[in-house]
């Protein structure tokens, strides 16, 4: 254990996650996962950091059954509309884009420890194969490029070799900046790498990281009581769409879900979900369409009244040790974060 794990083991053993808790007791938790993978998934590999491994997945189910009060999203839509307090120290699971290892490897976790979730999809990749949504396209691509530098937004930047951990990483942070770049500008760099170079999603570790579910296992999770949202059309940053794209991408998705589901869709995920990736626009818009809750990534605690259409979501990654995710959880997020 190094001194990191140490100073937060020390945290919890003193009663501080503990205390922290009881503090934010009345203010819902919401928890975002992207995906569940087996616990021989690369290490020290930037991409796989949107998915938790199975053993770290039944850890914190274990953390959530013994000290929070998992919540459904029916028990949320109850709680804003009609005023039915949720219980202190609720939490809600969700995972954000519709994986297929929700389905195969966090479902059946899920059942054992009777933990609600709600699954929030992006229907054009609905029963695609090899596709990605394009941030981690442009992740993998960078992250195999042969190329020694590459400018990006008038900047060079010098590439370790591809595959490489110093590679993978400095993609991702690549990629943070690219996601605020006009769209047209993004695509342009898109295009330019698919050109380039191509990617191999073949090793098993990328399937089961990438592949999504289809409709017939998305109406079998819904049989099964896991509710099902809508996470836009083609995961755009929506704060960037003209009037028309936003409407589209908004209402084609409700309409796909509904449509494929049978039943009204009202819930949303901001696709990414912080601060930059929607606008007050955006919710006006969303409320407009349809949509009753909307959930966002903005990495922090909700207040005790809800704000139906900003349902704000800890993002959990593989990074986070156990100490580590009972500290962020707990509240005592700067400790957590500046530990990680
Ligand atoms: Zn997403």
């Amino acid at each position: 254990m190094n001194l990191k794990q140490i100073l937060l083991c020390g945290a919890d053993v003193l009663g501080l996650n503990c205390l922290s808790r009881f503090r934010t007791r009345r203010c819902l938790l919401g928890l975002c996962y992207h995906g569940v993978v087996s616990d021989n998934s690369p290490q020290n590999d930037a991409r796989t950091r949107i998915a938790v491994t199975v053993t770290q997945f039944n850890e914190q189910l274990k953390e959530l059954r013994k000290h929070w009060n998992p919540v459904s999203l029916s028990q949320i839509r109850n709680a804003i509309e009609n005023d039915i307090p949720l219980p202190d120290r609720a939490v809600h699971v969700s995972f954000d884009d519709g994986y297929k290892n929700n389905l195969t490897i966090a479902a059946p976790l899920l059942a054992q420890y009777e933990i609600p979730a709600t699954i929030f999809v992006t229907t054009n990749l609905i029963a695609t194969h090899n596709q990605l949504i394009w941030a981690l396209e442009l992740h993998e691509r960078l992250a195999v490029l042969p190329d020694s530098e590459i400018e990006i937004g008038g900047k060079t930047y010098l590439l370790p070799p591809p595959e490489s951990p110093q590679r993978t990483k400095l993609a991702l942070e690549l990629l943070n900046r690219i996601k605020r770049f006009p769209a047209e500008e993004r695509d342009i760099l898109l295009q330019k790498l698919r050109k380039r170079v191509t990617i191999d999603l073949t090793p098993s570790w990328k399937r089961e990281l990438y592949e999504f579910l289809d409709w017939d296992e998305l109406r079998l999770f819904y049989g099964q009581g896991i509710e099902i949202g809508a996470h836009t059309f083609s995961h755009p940053v929506l704060s960037g769409l003209d009037q028309a794209e936003l409407n589209r991408e908004l209402l084609e998705s409700k309409r796909c879900l509904e449509r494929e589901l049978g039943t009204e869709c009202l819930v949303l995920a901001y696709p990414f979900g912080s601060e930059y990736d929607f606008s007050d626009r955006v919710v006006e818009v969303a409320r407009q369409i349809g949509f009753r809750l909307a959930f966002t990534l903005q990495e922090r605690r909700n207040p005790p009244v809800l704000d139906a259409m900003r349902i704000h979501r800890i993002c959990i990654h593989r990074e986070h040790s156990l100490h580590s995710f009972r500290a962020l959880i707990s509240g005592l997020r700067n400790v957590s974060l500046f530990l990680s």
